[in-house]
């Protein structure tokens, strides 16, 4: 499959989230706004990826080659920099996490108080949909730190459903 793609300035991704937030339902209309991006996207990261690594479908490379190519796909293309880490910390009930810095979502303190809670929906959906695409079957994200609210970076925990609704019900109560 051939993909087109288009840098954009940071600047033009924070007006754009601004518009959407501002809609009835932004919030939910930004995350599902990522989710139909980041399914599109596994196509061009699985071509990227075949191209690099020679590895021709991500879904059968090892967790530790998908996290690196991952990392480096993202760093191509000016996301900032995506690091797997293995799911062993104890805030994250055993699961895998996503570790996020100088993230293309998140909003310098200067231009927007900090929010409260994690703010990257768009890429939330983004993760879930990319990385339910790799696995074949649904897969949810939920963002546990980021550095819109202050944080080092923004770390986003990737398991089930069920998974993250005690996870979030344990850090946010239900
Ligand atoms: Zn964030």
């Amino acid at each position: 499959m051939t993909t087109r793609a288009v840098a954009l300035p940071r600047a033009v991704v924070h007006a754009l989230r601004t518009a959407i937030l501002g809609a009835d339902d932004g919030e939910s209309r930004l995350r599902d706004a990522g989710f139909e991006a980041g399914r599109a996207l596994y196509d061009d990261f699985a071509a990227w990826m075949a191209a690099r690594a020679g590895v021709a479908d991500p879904a059968i490379a090892s967790l530790g080659a998908f996290g690196e190519a991952l990392g480096a796909y993202a760093s191509a293309h000016g996301w900032g920099t995506l690091a797997l880490e293995p799911g062993n910390g104890a805030d994250t009930d055993g699961l895998p996490t996503l570790r996020a810095a100088d993230w293309f979502e998140v909003e310098s303190a200067a231009d927007a108080p900090p929010p409260p809670f994690p703010a990257c929906l768009f890429t939330t959906g983004l993760l879930a949909g990319f990385l339910g695409r790799l696995a074949g079957q649904p897969l949810a994200v939920l963002e546990i730190a980021c550095a819109s609210c202050g944080d080092a970076a923004c770390r986003f925990v990737i398991g089930s459903e069920a998974a993250l609704g005690k996870l979030y019900a344990t850090k946010y109560g239900s």
